[in-house]
């Protein structure tokens, strides 16, 4: 079976984590009471692997370091059906939250931790919540120092969890003094001259599919990939709710059922591959 998808202009990512992994919300269980908390992770995130299974292409998986500690197999389930490992850090901690060496300390661990498994070298992070902000100035120089060689957790635009505004809203090389990294921002459409995220997360699930569909098509003809974002936890209506306020309750779990239709219909439209053969493919044009 092929996954390579020779051309794909998009990347389609899946954050590999729990249904409680959400953050902010002081009902969600602690780090110290993940072990014994339910866990659908496992079930949801196979579910996922076969839906997307259906289309053949290779997708990247940024999995949580504590989910991959715990549930190994699906590390190596991911690689065996052809996708990308990387890493969505160890803790699931804002990175705002974090001191410049805590952040080093957890994408180290997070990295090992999915290479060992994996047996692959891990070249993608993503922060929890899209975290990096101006507050962190030194977040790319530490990915760069911990062996990342892309990146995908600037949200150009304001939102709950930091976000990092920026004129650049496609992929851009960063230089540091250790080397350099690939950013992919998560992808915006102008809706009514508003930058919206239309490509994973509360809108996604929001929107219909036709008005993901324009917006996608647009975002190509201006020469950016789309970088689409789902959780496992998006493709079961099923799963248990944290008690939260009503504005982050509608966010998180509005239109749980129309996800899976979603992502069917996303990989039939769009050519997605996983970001790490998307760089391959686009090597000189990133450079420019
Ligand atoms: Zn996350």
């Amino acid at each position: 079976m092929s996954k390579n998808n020779p051309g794909a202009q998009s990347v389609f990512s899946v954050d590999v984590e729990d249904w409680y992994h959400i953050l902010d919300i002081p009902s969600a269980p602690k780090m110290n009471e993940w072990a014994s908390a339910d866990s659908h992770v496992e079930k949801d995130f196979l579910k996922l692997l076969d839906i997307i299974g259906r289309h053949e292409v290779q997708v990247t998986c940024f999995f949580l370091g504590w989910v991959a500690e715990r549930f190994p197999h699906l590390v190596k389930e991911a690689v065996r059906r052809g996708h990308e490992a990387a890493s969505h850090g160890y803790a699931h901690r804002l990175v705002y939250e974090m001191t410049e060496e805590e952040f080093y300390q957890d994408a180290v661990r997070s990295k090992k931790i999915i290479e060992d498994i994996g047996g692959r070298h891990v070249l993608g992070y993503r922060s929890a919540g899209f975290s990096v902000t101006k507050d962190t100035p030194w977040y790319f120089e530490k990915l760069i120092e911990a062996g990342y060689k892309y990146d995908s957790s600037v949200f150009p635009g304001p939102r709950g969890h930091g976000g990092l505004k920026s004129e650049r809203f496609g992929p851009y090389v960063i230089k540091g003094e250790a080397g350099e990294i690939i950013e992919f921002p998560i992808t915006l459409a102008k809706f009514l001259s508003k930058p919206v995220c239309f490509f994973g997360g509360g809108y996604l699930r929001l929107s219909p599919y036709t008005v993901i569909r324009i917006m996608g098509k647009r975002v190509l003809r201006e020469g950016r990939p789309v970088v689409f974002y789902v959780h496992p936890r998006e493709i079961n209506p099923g799963h248990p709710r944290l008690a939260m306020n009503y504005k982050r309750r509608f966010k998180s779990y509005v239109n749980l059922n129309s996800t899976e239709g979603k992502i069917s219909r996303i990989l039939s439209d769009f050519r997605v591959t996983a970001f790490e053969r998307y760089i391959e493919e686009n090597k000189e044009r990133l450079k420019e």
